[in-house]
């Protein structure tokens, strides 16, 4: 299954796609992770990388698509992968469906996570409060104010890049964690799972 998680900063995709990867083995790829470790190794795409997201502003399109081009050669992502992050922009997208179509495959599905862009703000300064080890450099009221920006003038477009293709899957985000996880599997039709979906969406497992 290779599959993109589509939403607004603090909309629930890494915490969906840690669980999808949790209970079905697809490896989650956060584009925006892999920068922020390659910020604190201080690499050269770190340093590059750094004063951009601080900003709220997105990375050159050649750093994250190499970094994504690179990523899903590995063994792991044999299986399938969740990208959480990218694509960010139709010029990503497009490189994507190119990286795909060259190794003869495609995406199996999008699924956009659909929040009320006011609860935003709070969902992330929640976060901020909540991370280990302080909050990231991106979780201020002004870079955040960038982000949606970003979002809805480069990002949002991708929703109707994916509507033509029949692809996209629409869920609400406003629900709890566990009926957005729940929604998911449904619209994704997944059945095959390492353990049992409904133990482990009743926590009974
Ligand atoms: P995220 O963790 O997905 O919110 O990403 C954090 C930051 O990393 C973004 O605000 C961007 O600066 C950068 N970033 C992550 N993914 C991408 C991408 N696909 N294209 C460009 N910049 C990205």
């Amino acid at each position: 299954m290779k599959l993109i998680l589509l939403g607004p900063p603090g909309a629930g995709k890494g915490t969906q796609a840690k669980r999808l990867e949790e209970q079905f083995g697809f490896v989650q790829l956060s584009t925006g992770d892999m920068l922020r470790a390659a910020v604190a190794a201080k690499t050269d795409i770190g340093k590059q990388a750094e004063a951009i997201m601080a900003r709220g502003d997105l990375v050159p399109n050649e750093v994250v698509v190499g970094i994504i081009a690179e990523r899903i050669e590995q063994p792991d992502c044999k299986e399938g992968y969740i990208l959480d992050g990218f694509p960010r922009n139709v010029a990503q997208a497009e490189a994507l469906d190119a990286m795909l179509a060259s190794k003869g495959t495609e995406l199996d599905a999008v699924v956009e996570l659909k929040v009320d862009s006011a609860i935003l703000l709070n969902r992330i300064e929640t976060r901020a409060a909540e991370t280990e080890g302080g909050p990231r450099a991106d979780d201020n009221a002004e870079a955040l104010k960038k982000r949606l920006d970003v979002y809805d003038e480069q990002t949002a477009p991708l929703i109707a890049y994916y509507g033509k293709t029949g692809k996209l899957k629409s869920v609400d985000g406003m629900q709890t964690m566990d009926e957005v996880t729940a929604a998911i599997v449904a619209v994704l039709g997944i059945k095959k799972s390492k353990g049992s979906v409904l133990s482990w969406l009743t926590g009974r497992g």
